[in-house]
């Protein structure tokens, strides 16, 4: 393992340009469960039945059962030692731009500046309708939050069947062809079309650092580094490893 910190930190610290990936599993030591959790709130509420556009549509009270105990979870999270890592990262210059598939907002409140959220964010409110944006604190109080015009609104976090925001998609993509360096953390990789950044980056030369408490379809096709263990722990040893080689 030491060996490996090594190696990524000299790739890190080579690199011109090193992207980040993240999902679910970074912020699972923040208290947020990923999909795959036994307890927590994707085993009470199905995905495929309450975070669809068309089940928003068809339904959005529903919708908002699962909405109100997301944002319970959400909003009480704090970043853990793998955001504040990555951002510590980011300031010695060892980390470019991080794209993220949550929508916890927890990398900005660990101090990361540079995040793509593919995904969207769910500290807005948008109404479908009439398009008037709210934040999310403002609207708490409310059980079903609406918008001036009556009709129910939806948090700006993208549902499976809606479309990725355009900039983020078209950066996210152009990035991940240039990178020299990416490093996949806490993300089953399974949720397209995010999940072909690691083929692209890896087919434009970059080399794939994966971080996951198990290893996942990228492991054994892309991965050069694959640390498995708790991106809590495993972040800060990577941390540490480059400052001690940039200070050698
Ligand atoms: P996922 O739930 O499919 O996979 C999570 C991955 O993280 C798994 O491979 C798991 O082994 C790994 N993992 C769990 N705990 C870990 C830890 N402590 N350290 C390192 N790895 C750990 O999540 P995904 O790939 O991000 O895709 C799911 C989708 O769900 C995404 O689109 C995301 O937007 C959404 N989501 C977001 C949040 C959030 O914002 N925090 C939470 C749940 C789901």
């Amino acid at each position: 393992m030491m060996e490996s910190f090594e190696k990524a930190a000299e790739i890190i610290l080579a690199s011109e340009f090193t992207l980040a990936l993240t999902g679910a599993g970074i912020s699972v030591e923040s208290g947020i469960p990923d999909f795959r959790s036994a307890e927590g709130l994707w085993s009470k509420f199905d995905p495929a039945e309450y975070a669809t556009i068309q089940a928003f549509r068809a339904d959005p009270e529903k919708v908002w059962e699962m909405l109100r105990e997301m944002d319970k979870v959400v909003s009480r999270a704090k970043p853990n030692m793998a955001h504040r890592g990555m951002s510590e990262l980011e300031q010695m210059g060892c980390l470019h731009c991080i794209i993220t598939q949550n929508i916890d907002n927890l990398h900005q409140a660990g101090g990361s500046k540079d995040v793509i959220e593919y995904h969207g964010n769910a500290s807005t409110l948008s109404c479908l309708w009439c398009g008037k944006k709210y934040l999310a604190t403002d609207k708490r109080d409310e059980n079903l939050p609406r918008c001036e015009c009556d009709k129910i609104l939806k948090p700006d976090v993208i549902f499976f069947g809606e479309a990725i925001p355009e900039e983020a998609m078209n950066r996210s993509f152009q990035l991940a062809s240039s990178a020299k360096a990416l490093l996949v953390v806490g993300t089953s990789a399974v949720v397209s079309p995010v999940n072909s950044i690691p083929s692209i980056a890896k087919r434009n030369g970059a080399k794939i650092i994966e971080i996951n408490i198990e290893k996942t379809n990228l492991t054994n096709s892309v991965t050069d580094i694959f640390f498995q263990g708790n991106a809590g722990d495993i972040i800060p040893q990577l941390v540490t490893a480059a400052k001690q080689k940039n200070d050698n």
